[in-house]
């Protein structure tokens, strides 16, 4: 049997035994919905969830589905049978995996429960609209659709409207499939507490700044689950104070996320699900944290749009402003101001097949970086889900590469 390295055990976050036990309890709750006489909606991972929270129904992510698929390895063998099933190879990993999912239960948990209604919010891509239609017949569910326009630099006041007036329809929805009218000061609660979650998931990813970061992306990954899944509840306030709480000791006992941090890195795109650890284990190996990313930051980037005493309308703006809704030039402000904020050296952006609106622009936001920061960057091809579309040796390969660059640069910086 392997020694264990003490090291490695104070470098564990002890929070992650909470969140596993809460996920857990949350998906048996949804699970067993049917026993308990509440509601499941599904809805997408950008979706306004605030209000189901307030109506007292169970949501449920199909991507965050697709990220327990891909982390246990199951979605290459379940993308192919949506394949066989007629969908092409072209479309994204979460919607196959989770489309193919639905006929077999299957997956690591016995597929998702059936949903009572579906929420589709297109401001993270379009994908999700035909892939909430199937599922939508598939299960003879009502669907709603909000619909975002693209901001591709501001937020007009016709937009505003636009979306205001879906955010009506969405609440007389709500009211239509659950019977029953909305609980304004229900309603308001929620509000205040989502704010107060995305505040603490902020605050916990600012604590990268410090030098070691007792938290790495990898690690940001996982944490992620709750404010995407629970935003909105007191479960996430709590989860958030008390991950919080462990980061800022770690600070103070200088407990670092590597074992010896000398390069800070920025990752782009969404995870490489089956192969964080791998990925993780590289970089490490390398001296190098990849401290911030572009992903799990979204659920907090909207908070300077959002008004926590007049949730309701300020989301309007909140959901249509987020990083995949807006133009190539805001998301390379966004990329720079990261990289300002956490001392980054070096830029690993994973293009990913799956996420055509994450991925297309990745060369502009490389050049812009170039031009501003002149900082080197690392693409690696891969796919979040489908682990057929992953090359180790050749990701290994160009790891490598890349750290020789960031060593050499930082080698020659005063
Ligand atoms: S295409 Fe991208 S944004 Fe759309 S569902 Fe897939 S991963 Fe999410």
């Amino acid at each position: 049997m392997a020694e264990k390295n003490p090291a490695e055990d104070i470098r564990k976050i002890k929070s992650a035994r909470k969140m596993k036990e809460i996920m857990t309890n949350y998906y048996i709750e949804a699970k067993t919905a049917l026993n308990t006489g509440k509601q499941v909606a599904w809805i997408t991972s950008g979706g306004p969830v605030e209000p189901l929270i307030a109506m007292d129904v169970i949501p449920v992510y199909p991507e965050n589905h697709g990220a327990m698929i891909g982390a246990n390895k199951m979605g290459g063998e379940l993308c192919r049978k949506a394949e066989e099933m007629g969908y092409s190879n072209d479309l994204c990993s979460y919607a196959r995996s989770d489309i193919s999912c639905a006929p077999i239960n299957g997956g690591p948990i016995g597929g998702l429960p059936k949903p009572d209604m579906l929420i589709c919010c297109n401001n993270i891509c379009g994908t999700v609209l035909k892939w909430y239609e199937a599922q939508s017949r598939f299960f003879q569910a009502p669907l709603f659709i909000l619909d975002t326009p693209f901001c591709h630099t501001q937020f007009t006041e016709e937009a505003r409207q636009y979306v205001l007036r879906q955010i009506e329809e969405y609440i007389l929805f709500l009211e239509q499939v659950c019977r029953k009218k909305m609980d304004q000061d229900r309603m308001k609660e929620v509000g205040k507490l989502s704010v107060s979650g995305q505040r603490l998931w902020q605050a916990v990813l600012d604590t990268a700044i410090n030098k070691p970061s007792p938290l790495s992306a990898f690690d940001a990954f996982f944490h992620l689950a709750l404010i995407v899944t629970l935003r909105g509840t007191q479960q996430a306030v709590d989860y958030y104070t008390g991950l919080l709480a462990e980061m800022q000791e770690r600070i103070t006992a200088g407990i670092g996320a590597v074992e010896n941090e000398k390069y800070r890195l920025l990752w782009d795109n969404l995870p490489v699900w089956y192969k964080t650890k791998w990925l993780a284990d590289k970089f490490a190996a390398a001296d190098a944290c990849l401290v911030a990313d572009t992903y799990t930051s979204a659920w907090c980037g909207a908070l300077k749009y959002i008004d926590e005493n007049n949730f309701l309308e300020s989301m309007a703006e909140g959901y249509s402003r987020i990083y995949l809704n807006i133009g190539i030039d805001e998301m390379a402000r966004e990329v720079v101001q990261m990289i300002d904020k956490y001392s980054i050296d070096g830029l690993v952006m994973h293009s990913n097949r799956s996420c055509k609106p994450y991925s297309f622009g990745q060369l502009d936001i490389q050049r812009i970086i170039r031009e501003e920061r002149g900082l080197p960057s690392l693409m690696i091809e891969a796919d979040m889900v489908d682990e057929r579309y992953f090359s180790e040796s050749q990701v290994a390969t160009r790891i490598d590469a890349f750290m020789e660059i960031v060593k050499e640069r930082k080698s020659c910086m005063p």
